[in-house]
């Protein structure tokens, strides 16, 4: 697979709506620990919702349904996550308008679009303790196999878009991962102050399961 059409997206949505549902206890106690216990059952909620309306989207544009997923984020997830997971998911659309289908390069231009809106709309920059610190690892794997030459003979055409979303899945993993010793400095969690130190960053954690998700749509 060189490419993700609009099913491959709606395929996605499914795999995270599951993903989070099965993860919504973990997000929670992270949230727990340096919030307000809410982001497994925000992001569940969420993901929910769109899963319900898929069929009212429009496969035929990735551009759209991105932007489609995004409007209903807006108005289910909720809490600070809601609108910065909305904006993302419309600025990536916003993107691709048009588009039957989105190739590695096209993706990328998504991703970063999505991140750009995030940041344009909660002002982290990375090292805050925020989902900032998951996602631009994320772009920054996928611009790195971008400029990677393409093994010879990948005939399967298999390999690229799978093996570069599962890095960026990685390295969305390990920077939430690194949010740990972050003393928190946007959102709820930066009330804790010094305290928010020790304890992974639920928006980042939720950046990385969705990743996964998408990594492994590719993969199937
Ligand atoms: P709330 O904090 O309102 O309860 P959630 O618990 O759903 O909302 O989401 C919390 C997550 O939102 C945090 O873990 C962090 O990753 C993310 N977040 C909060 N504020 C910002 C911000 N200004 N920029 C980027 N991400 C943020
Ligand atoms: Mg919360």
């Amino acid at each position: 697979m060189q490419t993700l059409s609009g099913d491959h997206i709606a395929a996605w949505i499914e795999r995270a709506a599951d993903a989070l549902e099965r993860e919504k206890t973990y997000l929670t106690e992270l949230d727990a620990a340096i919030g307000d216990s809410d982001h497994g059952v925000n992001m569940a909620r969420g993901f929910t919702a769109v899963r319900a309306r898929l069929d009212t989207l429009d496969r035929g544009d990735v551009g759209a349904l991105l932007k489609g997923v995004g409007t209903i984020l807006l108005s289910t997830v909720g809490g600070a996550s809601g609108p910065l997971y909305g904006t993302l998911f419309r600025d990536a659309g916003q993107k691709v308008a048009g588009a039957a289908a989105v190739d590695l390069a096209a993706l990328t231009g998504c991703l970063e679009a999505g991140l750009e809106g995030v940041r344009r709309r909660g002002k982290a920059s990375p090292g805050e303790k925020t989902m900032v610190d998951a996602l631009v690892p994320a772009v920054d794997a996928l611009k790195a196999a971008l400029g990677a030459p393409q093994p010879d003979g990948a005939d399967d055409g298999g390999a690229p878009l799978a093996a570069a979303l599962a890095r960026a899945a990685d390295a969305a993993k390990a920077g939430a991962e690194a949010t740990v010793p972050l003393i928190a400095r946007k959102g709820r969690a930066s009330y804790l102050g010094e305290r928010s130190a020790g304890h992974q960053d639920p928006g980042a954690t939720s950046c990385w399961l969705l990743l996964r998700s998408l990594a492994a749509t590719a993969g199937a």
